[in-house]
């Protein structure tokens, strides 16, 4: 008897499991031997391609933390309506997992808002968070919280921060939710009147800031933009550090973290190699901290990529280490293959060469995440 059942169940599992559909693509070892990550933290150096990691790692003593990543990819950048992206919908494509058009905020191709992935990691229980090294609206860190048809539409993004319940913001931007000109709502006031802890770098020394564990948690770095590594900001490796062992002690089942060093494609839009190097490497700090929870944790999926190259950027004859010679073919983005590192369990999922929106394929699939519960969550908050 107990041989049939178990024949049975047997039976059963192998028919639900052969008409599940087709299967994901087998990363590496057989599924169900996989890890899976608690916590998954997508790090996006904006405009971060080869040359600027070369150029900052040459410029640095020949050594930069992106070489201690096992997994190395690269993915294919172009949005839904140009071979060349730029940052909403390269980021819109990370958050959402559909190529859109040039400057879209987590809409697709007929402006129809998609769930992001940090809102389904919300709708999961677990804890979120975006620090910034622009203000918190500009479109990387938008695209994961927003539904705008343009990026430029700042007050807009910043009330729908207050749609959720994202645990903590780190970014300038401070201006778009207490100095509205569109509206004469203050949005740090509904911060605070949600229950967040709300602070800014006018009251503040952010290096002395101590986010109570209990609420969640939001910092202005600026009014406006923060200032380039190069002038004094100093705050995103210590943002974080800071960001991790805020979300990690929440206690929630885990959490979605996006950071972003978002100044070094602003580096490669002023055709300033210098500024490239600082910001890449003021990244990279911000790298080592996030490494080296990660390895303490064992429970941490990193992955860090840029959401296009910017610049054309390249290192010329006459370079030595320590003084990179660089040269650059545009003052805008351009189509080159992004690399992509990572690190944690599943990190294996990211090796080869694939389409921007696998990324949020395979964060989705780490993360255990399925489409159902999405289809379940969306036509419930229709
Ligand atoms: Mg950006
Ligand atoms: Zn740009």
């Amino acid at each position: 008897m107990k041989n049939i059942r178990l024949t049975i169940t047997i039976v059963c599992t192998l028919l639900a499991a052969s008409c599940k559909g087709p299967e994901p693509v087998v990363y590496g070892s057989a599924p169900g031997a996989i890890k899976k990550p608690k916590n998954v933290i997508l790090m996006i150096g904006d405009g971060m391609g080869l040359a600027q990691i070369s150029a900052a790692m040459y410029h640095n003593k020949n050594k930069i933390s992106l070489e201690r990543f096992p997994v190395i990819g690269f993915h294919k950048s172009y949005a839904g309506n140009n071979l060349v992206t730029d940052s909403a919908a390269g980021a819109t494509a990370f958050a959402c997992g559909e190529k859109t058009f040039v400057g879209a905020i987590g809409m697709d191709m007929d402006s129809v808002p998609m769930r992001t992935i940090l809102e389904q990691a919300e709708d999961h229980g677990l804890a979120t968070g975006l620090v910034a090294t622009s203000t918190i609206v500009h479109a990387t860190p938008a695209s994961f919280i927003a539904h705008r048809h343009s990026r430029e539409m700042y007050e807009e993004i910043a009330s729908d921060f207050l749609k959720t319940d994202i645990d903590l913001i780190i970014g300038g931007g401070k201006y778009y939710f207490d100095n509205r000109e569109k509206d004469d709502r203050d949005l740090y006031a509904e911060l605070e009147a949600k229950g967040y802890m709300v602070d800014d770098y006018f009251k503040t020394d952010f290096f002395t800031v101590k986010p109570d564990l209990n609420r969640n948690f939001a910092f202005f770095t600026a009014n406006k933009q923060p200032l380039t590594a190069a002038a004094g900001r100093k705050y995103l490796p210590f943002a974080s550090r800071l960001a991790v062992d805020y979300l990690s002690g929440r206690n929630k089942e885990g959490f979605f973290l996006m950071i972003e060093g978002s100044q070094i494609d602003w580096g490669g839009h002023a055709n300033d190699g210098e500024m490239v190097i600082q910001e890449v490497l003021d990244f990279d700090r911000a790298i080592q901290r996030v490494l080296r929870f990660a390895q303490r944790d064992g429970n941490t999926l990193v992955i860090i990529t840029a959401d296009h190259e910017t610049g054309g950027l390249a290192i010329n004859p006459g370079s030595i280490m320590g003084d990179i010679k660089t040269a650059f073919t545009t003052n805008g983005h351009t189509a080159a293959l992004v690399p992509v590192f990572a690190y944690g369990p599943c990190s294996q999922y990211f090796a080869g060469i694939y389409e921007n929106v696998e990324i949020y394929h395979k964060m989705k699939e780490a993360l255990g995440f399925t489409d159902q519960e999405i289809e379940a969550v969306t036509s419930s908050s229709r």
